[in-house]
């Protein structure tokens, strides 16, 4: 089970691939098939093979010899481990159904953000509406609670303090960063958004002074933030509390 479970995540990173690179140039995800992009040839179904295609082919084109971007099979590998992980924590139920499709939504946006410094905003629409349809099943199926007024919390400290960001900063923090830690608010309610916001902010802050030293960026270089919100969030969606109960608990005694 866990073999098809991973070889699940390849297939269905092998379409995010597909997302990441037309969803900024608007073009349908769906139609046509996927072809190169150089030599526009279309891929047959042994080409669109995850990681396997990629390893066959030398990482070449097999019509015209172009270069393929290692990203295509890391993305695919990323996703597959990423279910792989949360078919052993959660088994096959609701919860894998729910983060599964958050994980594979915030991976497009992740690479997305890095290569052209957007966020769409419909993807970041699918997380938030996929979110309250989980809300609500886990409380009609599962009986969990629902604390409406603490996501909606959640999303106004996520939101007010980025919108406070994007004022002081003059427009370096974008509103895509906005609508996203909004979203993430309300998945994750208080005090995990404190979490959320705290771990981005570090990662970014570290990451930003690594890329300088190393000068892989330039001082007026943007720097995409979406990608810390995306790491900060999952950290905070599945080991949040423990972490927050640890800094409460052992930490300040
Ligand atoms: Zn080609």
């Amino acid at each position: 089970m866990a073999l098809f479970i991973f070889l699940f995540g390849c297939i269905i990173g092998s379409f995010l691939n597909v997302c990441i690179y037309r969803i900024p140039q608007n073009k349908s995800i769906a139609f046509p098939g996927s072809h190169c992009p150089k030599c526009s040839t279309p891929l047959k179904w042994f080409d669109l093979l995850p990681v396997l295609s990629f390893v066959f082919l030398k990482g070449r084109c097999r019509y015209c010899g172009e270069r393929i971007s290692p990203r295509y099979p890391a993305v695919e590998l990323l996703n597959g481990i990423i279910y792989l992980f949360l078919y052993y924590n959660f088994g096959l139920g609701i919860d894998f159904f729910y983060y599964s499709q958050i994980v594979s939504v915030l991976i497009v946006i992740f690479f997305i953000d890095i290569d052209h410094q957007i966020i769409p905003n419909s993807l970041v629409l699918v997380v938030f509406l996929w979110d309250i349809v989980f809300k609500i099943v886990s409380y009609f199926i599962l009986n969990e609670p629902l604390s409406i007024l603490n996501y909606l919390g959640g999303l106004a400290v996520g939101a007010v303090f980025f919108i406070l960001i994007f004022i002081l900063s003059k427009g370096g923090m974008g509103g895509g960063d906005i609508k996203l830690i909004g979203a993430f608010g309300f998945i994750l309610g208080m005090p995990r958004i404190l979490l959320n916001m705290f771990l981005s902010f570090m990662l970014g802050g570290i990451i930003s002074i690594f890329l300088l030293i190393f000068k892989i960026k330039k001082r007026k270089d943007p720097i995409a933030f979406g990608p810390f919100l995306i790491i900060g969030f999952l950290i905070s969606l599945f080991w949040g509390y423990e972490i927050i109960y640890w800094y409460l608990y052992k930490v300040l005694g």
